[in-house]
């Protein structure tokens, strides 16, 4: 029964494993995704992430 415990936590632990390695990841690219600076393709100049046309020259941001 001793082994059989221990394959249980190999088994949990293995979950914790990768339930941080993908939470981590996801939260990388969150991370990244935020700081990243969004500018607009025709004046490159930088506009807001959550803008639907740039406030500048009026080119529609995708
Ligand atoms: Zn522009």
């Amino acid at each position: 029964m001793d082994l059989d415990i221990a394959t249980l936590l190999m088994a949990i632990i293995n979950w914790f494993i990768l339930a941080a390695m993908v939470g981590g990841v996801i939260f990388l690219v969150l991370y990244l995704r935020r700081k990243s600076e969004h500018r607009c393709p025709d004046c490159h100049k930088k506009v807001p992430a959550d803008g639907q046309v740039c406030p500048y020259c009026g080119k529609p941001l995708s």
